[in-house]
């Protein structure tokens, strides 16, 4: 999946060096530090995470990390400079803003986050796409979350690196982040190399909602009986670093154990707000919506024990669902 060897690495290890370091020390570190501070991440967390800072100004890093032609081209391919494409100009892709390196499964630094301080556009910066970095597979936190904890259970997914480090401050070591981008097939199938057990816990807001039912679809060609997924919806506006500062870490982990959802009360909860089977047209209609997403799930108990509760709510029985999800749908 990524190069075993790339100049590439040494280089964005020696960036995130140079974003820890002034943090520390850089002589206008100290806003960084106080937004972190604000933000209620004690320095533990922020050496686990390899926080760091990019100085305002268009050349720190570049002239940090010294300046032949070569090495430069090599900074541009990495996403940490950028080349103006009318003057051929380079700059510092990331500048006056927190960084958050994310790492590999081996630890290497592949790609940074970068956070503005205040309210600024855009909040989030991340790195392009690079040889080593491939936005749709990565999750930030695994590594972290897998060396705070060799024998994890259950990974909790959440939207961003502020809900996953928060959370980690907060003592829940489990979380991972997708970084803007939809959970993937591609990501459960790391996740399930992992652990048994993943829960969803997005942002509660029509973002958030609309992320659930994604995962949801990419999870199904993942569930192998034995596994399994939830959900927890927060409360309207609340991220789970906004609600693990407010509540705090027993009450968010009371939250988890009497609200997560099954998938399987998820997805029939969510299609029959769509569909209602209160109807005989809902009740159709709820069968061709349901039944070609069970036949994605490979687990042969959960797939029959759905499609018998597909039954119970539409009065179908399980020869039509069947051969309903095999014949491809009518057009219109
Ligand atoms: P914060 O709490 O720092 O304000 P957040 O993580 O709650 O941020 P959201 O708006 O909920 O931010 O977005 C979730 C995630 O999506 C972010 O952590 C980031 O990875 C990604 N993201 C958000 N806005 C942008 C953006 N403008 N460009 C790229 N990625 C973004
Ligand atoms: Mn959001
Ligand atoms: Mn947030
Ligand atoms: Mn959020």
């Amino acid at each position: 999946r990524q190069p075993v060897d790339s100049p590439l690495y040494p280089l964005l290890d020696a960036a995130g060096e140079y974003y820890r370091q002034a943090l520390k020390s850089h002589p206008t570190r100290k806003a960084a530090v106080e937004y972190l501070k604000g933000r209620g991440l004690s320095g533990v967390i922020a050496r686990d995470f390899g926080l760091g800072f990019a100085p305002p100004g268009w050349d720190n890093l570049m002239k940090h990390l010294g300046g032949d032609a070569l090495q430069q081209k090599a900074m541009i391919d990495a996403g940490l400079l950028i080349e103006n494409a009318d003057n051929g100009k380079r700059y510092d892709r990331f500048r006056d803003r927190v960084m958050f390196p994310i790492r590999d499964s081996r630890g290497r630094v592949i790609a940074f986050g970068g956070r503005v301080l205040g309210d600024d556009k855009p909040k989030y910066l991340n790195s392009p796409e690079t040889p080593v970095f491939h936005k749709g597979q990565e999750l930030y936190g695994l590594y972290e979350a897998r060396k705070a904890n060799r024998d994890l259970d259950e990974i909790m997914v959440v939207e961003g690196y502020m809900d996953v480090i928060a959370l980690a401050q907060q003592g829940l070591r489990n979380a991972v982040a997708t970084l803007g981008t939809a959970t993937s097939e591609e990501h459960l199938k790391r996740l399930f190399r992992i652990v048994p057990h993943v829960l969803f816990c997005f942002d509660g807001d029509m973002a958030g909602r609309k992320a659930a039912w994604r995962a949801l679809e990419a999870t199904l060609p993942n569930l192998q009986d034995g596994r399994r997924a939830r959900f927890l919806f927060l409360p309207d506006g609340e991220d789970p670093d906004s609600l693990v500062r407010a509540e705090g870490t027993d009450a968010f982990r009371a939250r988890i154990n009497q609200q997560a959802q099954p998938l399987a009360d998820y997805f029939f909860q969510q299609l029959s707000e769509e569909a209602d089977p209160r109807s005989l047209e809902g009740k159709a209609h709820l069968a061709t919506l349901a039944a070609p997403l069970i036949e994605k799930i490979p687990g042969a108990n959960l797939r029959t024990l759905m499609r018998q509760r597909l039954s119970e709510l539409t009065g179908l029985n399980g020869q039509a669902l069947q051969e309903m999800s095999q014949s491809s749908p009518r057009q219109e």
